[in-house]
């Protein structure tokens, strides 16, 4: 397999914008789980350019579990996006959720998501493989980590090298947390790829006081970045509010990575 430490001893370096995953580095993806409104985008994206973070993550088009819920802005949400990005320097994260979709977002995107939903959308997989973009690729809801890495696999056998995997928890049997963050994940997959791996607390949580402790240990475990969702106004927030740091918080939880500490 293309993405197997076999084929290829050393990390793969993945660079969107001015980041780079898997060189040692640890770039933050922040913002709200879903654009809702120019106010609300640029609020997020100051206060990650701020404190360091380099990517500026917001969902136009969104899966949600029940097609009552709010879709996103669309287009608009992507134009929003890109308005951030010129205002604020910050790389721009979105999803893509259908193949017909990829050349509208990705006449937007820095970098594709692919949601723990389209995990094994093969048909998605394969043309993000020619799309010419990086990708996010999130493990699915009770994907084993064969089954991600042969996802991944579809995007580099398609001509992709540039995908980032992103460890977002697993479904399991206690309701506590939305999720469980299989934090073995991460050195278990950099095992077996050269590809970057990096964690998402926010969705593996569903628990805002959760988040900054989990990004520590994505530092301590060895990650290669960090995804995590946060909002100016997270009881108001339109989607996964309760996993949404405030930008206060997401600050402090800067200033605490172990990494960043170091650095100072
Ligand atoms: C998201 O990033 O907002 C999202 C929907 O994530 P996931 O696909 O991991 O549930
Ligand atoms: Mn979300």
């Amino acid at each position: 397999m293309l993405v197997s430490r076999d084929v290829q001893r050393d990390n793969s370096v993945v660079r969107v914008g001015e980041a780079a995953f898997g060189d040692g580095s640890f770039p933050v993806i922040a913002g709200p789980c879903a654009v809702e409104s120019e106010d609300q985008l640029m609020a997020c994206a100051r206060a990650i350019a701020d404190s360091g973070g380099q990517l500026l993550r917001g969902g136009a088009f969104k899966p949600r579990t029940s097609p009552y819920d709010f879709q996103g802005l669309g287009e608009e949400g992507l134009k929003l996006l890109a308005l951030a990005r010129d205002r604020y320097g910050l790389a721009i994260v979105t999803e893509v959720m259908s193949e017909n979709e990829i050349p509208l977002v990705a006449a937007y995107a820095d970098l594709m998501q692919v949601g723990a939903r389209n995990m094994q959308n093969y048909g998605l997989l394969r043309a993000l493989g020619k799309a010419g973009k990086p990708v996010l690729l999130k493990r699915g809801l009770s994907a084993t980590l064969k089954e991600w890495l042969s996802a991944a696999e579809y995007i580099l056998a398609n001509g992709n090298p540039d995908v980032i995997l992103c460890e977002r928890g697993i479904r399991s049997f206690d309701s506590h947390t939305r999720n469980v963050l299989d934090i073995a994940a991460v050195p278990a997959m950099q095992e077996m790829t050269h590809l970057p791996v990096i964690v998402d607390p926010s969705h593996a949580t569903g628990r805002r006081s959760l988040i900054a402790p989990l990004a520590r240990a994505a530092v301590a475990v060895g990650a290669d970045g960090l995804l995590v969702e946060c909002h100016p106004d997270p009881d108001n927030a339109w989607s996964d509010g309760a996993q949404s740091l405030n930008l206060n918080q997401f600050r402090e939880m800067m200033l605490q990575l172990p990494c960043r500490i170091l650095k100072a």
